[in-house]
């Protein structure tokens, strides 16, 4: 048997709101979920799901089986009355942060806003990561990530190479 059908394509400006809601699309252009089998309707923004087509070419009951794990999905999160965030998130100086917004289009979750009054750019806990790439980017160095500062992770070498330190260095230590 032979069946033949129109072929389907993203919408053209797929990627545009897939950049609004910070859920990103595959090779192909449709939007890709956090994990095909063990979290299909996720993405990797908290609180957006995906279903139906924008996924990638499928039947009208996987679409609506995915429709209704995805409205079950938020009912959870609404009915939870609270909301835990990931405790390892980015935060700025603002008495550090020069404005040069060179973090403004880095984050991957779109965490970022500029303050135009005061010039000085902000992170909404809420929506980041801790993914570390603002930390990594800003000239400043004006962007620490909770529980991963400087001084944190230089005692965490030290503690590291504690073994590898010459024994009269250990002994001045103590
Ligand atoms: S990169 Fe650093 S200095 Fe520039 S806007 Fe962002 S936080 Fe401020
Ligand atoms: S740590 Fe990552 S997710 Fe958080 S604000 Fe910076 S770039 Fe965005």
């Amino acid at each position: 048997m032979v069946v033949l059908m129109g072929g389907l394509e993203p919408q053209t400006d797929a990627k545009e709101v897939g950049m609004k809601c910070g859920i990103s699309c595959g090779m192909a252009g449709w939007y890709t979920e956090r994990h095909p089998k063990l979290d299909p309707v996720a993405t990797m923004t908290d609180g957006v799901f995906v279903a139906g087509v924008c996924q990638g070419p499928k039947d009208i009951p996987a679409s609506v089986a995915q429709g209704a794990a995805a409205a079950a999905r938020v009912q959870g999160m609404i009915t939870k009355g609270e909301v835990m965030i990931e405790p390892i998130v980015a935060s700025i100086d603002e008495e550090e942060c020069s404005g040069c917004r060179i973090c403004n289009n880095m984050c991957p979750y779109n965490a970022i806003e500029f303050d135009d009054v005061k010039e000085v750019s902000r992170v909404n806990s809420a929506l980041c990561k801790g993914c570390g790439t603002c930390v990594a980017a800003c000239p400043a160095g004006a962007i620490t990530g909770a529980h991963f500062n400087n001084e944190q992770i230089f005692a965490e070498i030290d503690g590291i190479l504690w073994d590898a330190k010459p024994k009269e260095e250990l002994q001045n230590a103590n």
